[in-house]
């Protein structure tokens, strides 16, 4: 049987952002799971790097589910996928697709429709350093963590979305503050784990490729 995920691992990062867009067709135009409104290509990509690829979401229900506010977990979003390729790409189409040009924010969702929340969260393009520095990991926390993980998961090579939305499923059944060990082979997990975190807001107790201990929020 041949997996998302087997497929991924075969064919390498082309078949990656493949797969996206695969997603990107799938997603867009659909009706979000939540409100039923009409989803555009950017709200898809959101709702594939935010863990809800089983039941896509617009930009708002993804929000109110994450407990995040539109405008914030927007701009973050915006910032986690251009850090990483294989949403990158999926983004781009999307912005293509819509008629926006690349590497504009889409005007799709910067409208006042969201508008920016007043936090030191919206920084203003060329300022978005904040949240891409590494997490400073103490000590005596990383090993109150190996201890106390509640779960476990292996992750093997699983990469991209399917990772995520795992990912999100098995914090979401944990109480707030348990500990997941999350084991990932994924050459990208190094970057792609801690930068998942603080989009999405679950504390990244520990790290140590190829295990990373996640606080569910
Ligand atoms: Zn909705
Ligand atoms: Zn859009």
């Amino acid at each position: 049987m041949s997996t998302f995920e087997d497929q991924l691992e075969s064919l390498g990062e082309d078949a990656r952002a493949r797969a996206v867009l695969a997603e990107l067709d799938h997603a867009a135009g659909a009706a979000c799971a939540s409100c039923a409104a009409v989803l555009c290509g950017h709200e898809a990509m959101i709702s594939l790097v935010c863990g809800y690829k089983a039941s896509p979401r617009c930009l708002t229900c993804v929000a109110v589910d994450m407990g995040l506010d539109a405008a914030q977990l927007r701009d973050r979003t915006w910032r986690y996928v251009h850090g990483r390729d294989c949403f990158l790409q999926g983004w781009r189409e999307a912005s293509r697709r819509e008629g926006f040009s690349m590497d504009v924010r889409p005007p799709c969702l910067w409208s006042d429709k969201f508008a920016a929340p007043p936090t030191p969260s919206a920084l203003p393009q060329g300022n978005a350093g904040s949240e891409n520095t590494p997490l400073p990991l103490c000590g005596a926390e990383q090993e109150r963590a190996h201890t106390a993980a509640s779960a476990e998961w292996n992750a093997g090579t699983i990469a991209c979305g399917e990772l995520i939305l795992e990912l999100r499923s098995r914090l979401g059944r944990l109480p707030t503050g348990a500990v997941l060990l999350l084991v990932s082979l994924d050459p990208a997990a190094p970057e792609d784990i801690p930068a998942w975190c603080r989009l999405t807001g679950n504390g990244l107790a520990a790290a140590d490729h190829p295990r990373y201990w996640i606080r569910a929020r």
